[in-house]
């Protein structure tokens, strides 16, 4: 089956009793059961197992070509039960330019606990075999990046995990299972926070797992029923919908994508343009070889590096909302440095290229033209103050 056939049925099959098309929204947190010991279809407690939760978890797994999905309360709760499979001692190689979040519960919530986190550029491969140790159980990428979208050649750093026997997870967020699957490239976990371009609505927080490892999934479902970040049926109902239109709205982010890197390319008040589909993009060769497109996924920074000058900017956009978060149907507009990135100290992000004037676009699936005309308006008015 293709991707757009699956993003609609894998997973999803009409309500028996009923025929209803649509997976019903199954608001109960347990099962009448037929007997003593006697669950009706593994059915039991909610928490475990919801009729609503377990086609989009199959659902999921299906597009990114797994065996086993597996849904959580956020990407951050999906994160968290990849570390929880981790002991005191056990150190992580995880990519240096990755989201803030992820940053904070390796660096704030598990080393206290004694996790060992290395940060390392994964751009260069050899920076992972020099961090690895008998001690890495973990190495966590993240491709594209967020939000200097920077690349890593997943097969090649697989190839780096399994020489050591080292587990690879892949944050794949960014990219969608629409433009790339990382267990095909030899990758052992995806990991997804579904609130963004899966959901696609702005109307969901939601994580996810894939695998095909029988093992992985086993010890991973045993995290998520004991500690209990499970979603809402309310919510698998949301993003069962949403997952739905993703082919089709990942077509028109990446068209919207194309028109505003390309303006934004040309104009004398920007300095750099980091889209992922211009062929000076650091790592475009990767990007065609393990990536089906490009996304709509946006970042640039003004000539000047003056903050005043961002501020103004984004305050004067009017269809590009200012906001965290993307991949939703309307166009964000982000500023990393106080935003999705405050948690990272100032000098390790001025060290990571997170520059002060660095603005991150979500591009939506409005009209480009307006997409384009939005920021057009707004770098002039900065250019109108400097005159
Ligand atoms: C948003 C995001 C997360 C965290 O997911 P939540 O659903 O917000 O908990 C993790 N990784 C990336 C790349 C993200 O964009």
């Amino acid at each position: 089956m293709k991707f757009g056939t699956k993003a609609i049925h894998a997973g999803v099959e009409p309500e028996p009793t009923t025929g209803a098309i649509m997976t019903p929204i199954f608001q109960t947190s347990t099962y009448v059961q037929e007997g003593l010991g006697k669950p009706r279809q593994g059915y039991e407690y909610s928490r475990t197992k919801n009729p609503t939760r377990t086609p989009l978890e199959s659902n999921l797994a299906a597009l990114e070509n797994g065996k086993h999905g597996l849904c959580f309360a956020s990407g951050m709760s999906a994160t968290d039960a990849v570390m929880k499979t981790l002991k005191p001692g056990d150190e992580i190689i995880a990519c240096n330019d990755i989201y803030g979040g992820t940053y904070r519960l390796i660096t704030k919530v598990y080393e206290p606990l004694g996790l060992k986190p290395k940060f390392v550029a994964m751009g260069d491969l050899a920076n992972v075999e020099a961090a690895i140790t008998s001690n890495t159980k973990l190495i966590w990428a993240e491709t594209p990046t967020n939000p200097l979208l920077s690349i890593i050649d997943i097969a090649e750093l697989a190839k780096v995990a399994k020489k050591h026997n080292v587990l690879l997870c892949v944050d794949n967020t960014f990219a969608t299972p629409y433009l790339q699957n990382p267990l095909d490239l030899g990758a052992d976990l995806v990991m997804h926070s579904a609130t963004k371009y899966l959901g696609g609505h702005s109307d969901v927080v939601m994580g996810a797992l894939v695998t095909s490892s029988d093992e992985l999934h086993e010890q991973l479902a045993f995290i998520q029923n004991s500690c209990g970040a499970v979603p809402s049926p309310n919510d698998c109902f949301l993003m069962l919908r949403g997952i739905k239109t993703l082919h089709i709205r990942m077509d028109r982010h990446e068209l919207n994508g194309k028109a505003v890197a390309e303006f934004l390319n040309n104009h004398d008040k920007v300095d750099k343009v980091y889209w992922i589909g211009l062929p000076s993009h650091k790592g475009h060769d990767i990007v065609k070889k393990q990536m089906r497109g490009f996304g709509g996924m946006v970042s640039f920074t003004l000539k000047g590096n003056s903050m005043d000058e961002a501020k103004q900017l984004m305050e004067s956009l009017k269809v590009f909302a200012l906001g965290e978060s993307l991949g939703g149907v309307e166009s964000l507009c982000t500023h990393p440095a106080t935003m999705t990135h405050a948690s990272i100290p100032e000098e390790e992000r001025e060290a990571r290229g997170l520059k002060q004037t660095l603005i991150r676009l979500s591009v939506g699936i409005e009209d480009a033209d307006d997409l384009v005309e939005d920021l057009r308006q707004a770098i002039e008015t900065i250019t109108r103050v400097t005159a």
